[in-house]
């Protein structure tokens, strides 16, 4: 089924250099880039992103980081992309991640994790829609 998923190269890929490796990723693997943008969110915005997680322990460690640095938010099209790019990025946990995926490349621990990725069609519709306007995705 083709797809979009939302992807986010988090602050720790942004600042060790990483953008270009995992874009030529998303490129190689047909992955398609139909939006993109920089951008620094505010405590607010990662909160917004994160409210699922609100209840989690690791919540507002997880807000800090998101807000420390920029980041690179994409939009992403493919057959199956949700599950195809959930694939690439490897387990949430670096340690417990296949190698050759980007949080096995790319990430330092479970938090500082490298990559965000959809994880439902539904999901992946609200989470473009909060950083993407119909007008921003490319037909
Ligand atoms: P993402 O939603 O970022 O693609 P994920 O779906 O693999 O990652 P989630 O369970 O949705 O993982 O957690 C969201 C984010 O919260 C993780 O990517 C990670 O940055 C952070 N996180 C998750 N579990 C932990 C934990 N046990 N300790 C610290 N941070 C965590
Ligand atoms: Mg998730």
């Amino acid at each position: 089924m083709l797809e979009r998923t939302l992807s986010i190269i988090k602050p720790d890929a942004v600042s060790k250099g990483h953008i270009g490796d995992i874009l030529a990723r998303f490129e190689k693997e047909g992955l398609q880039i139909v939006a993109l943008r920089m951008l620094h969110l505010s405590k607010s915005e990662a909160e917004g992103f994160y409210t699922v997680h609100r209840e989690r322990p690791f919540f507002n460690d997880l807000v800090e980081f998101m807000t420390s640095g920029r980041v690179v938010v994409l939009a992403l099209e493919g057959q199956d992309a949700i599950s195809r790019y959930r694939s690439i990025m490897g387990a949430t946990d670096p340690a417990k991640a296949d190698q050759g995926t980007l949080r096995k490349l790319y990430a330092a621990n479970v938090q500082n994790n490298a990559v965000h990725g959809s994880d439902a069609p539904e999901t992946a519709k609200t989470e473009i829609a909060y950083f993407f306007s119909e007008l921003d995705i490319t037909g």
